[in-house]
Formats: structure tokens, sequence, C-alpha cells
């Protein structure tokens, strides 16, 4: 299953967020069966792929890429 991955800021609390318009690149998993990946044949399309090939990407993944110095957003509203 491929995934999307996003580059990311790393935090001064250690967390990592996406940055938001960021240009995602693909974890290609090549498998053919998979509508994502580049093995994926452009011959299979419609009923027969949507009913042998997995249709979903995976959960992101972050690679951290920036330091920032200042906490995530989540952190920074626990501590109001
Ligand atoms: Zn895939
Ligand atoms: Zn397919
Ligand atoms: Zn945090």
């Amino acid at each position: 299953m491929c995934q999307e991955i996003l580059s990311g800021n790393v935090h001064t609390c250690g967390h990592v967020s996406a940055q938001p318009g960021s240009n995602a690149l693909l974890n290609d998993c090549f498998n053919a069966r998979c509508r994502y990946s580049e093995r994926h044949p452009s011959t299979c399309s419609g009923f027969e792929c949507s009913s042998q090939c997995a249709q979903h990407m995976g959960s992101p993944i972050l690679n951290p890429t920036d330091r920032v110095p200042y906490p995530c957003h989540s952190c920074s509203d626990a501590a109001r």
C-alpha cells in the first residue's frame, strides 16, 4: 500500500507536524495490485481495478526536514 511522504517541521517539544502545502512524495509499494503504484498497469481501470486493486493509500509518513524554534499546535494549546 502506497503512502504519501510529507515533509515536516520538528518542533521544540519533539513533535513533527506536516508542512501545509508541501509537495508530497509517494512511498511506492511497487505492487501491481495497488492503483497508486508505478507498477500498476495503465490498462487496469474501472470495475476490474476496483475489484482487484487497493484503492486507498496508507496513512502519510512524516519526514522531518526542518527544525523550528517553537512547540507544535497541540503543545502550545495545552500550555495555555
Ligand atoms: Zn501502493
Ligand atoms: Zn488496478
Ligand atoms: Zn508537541
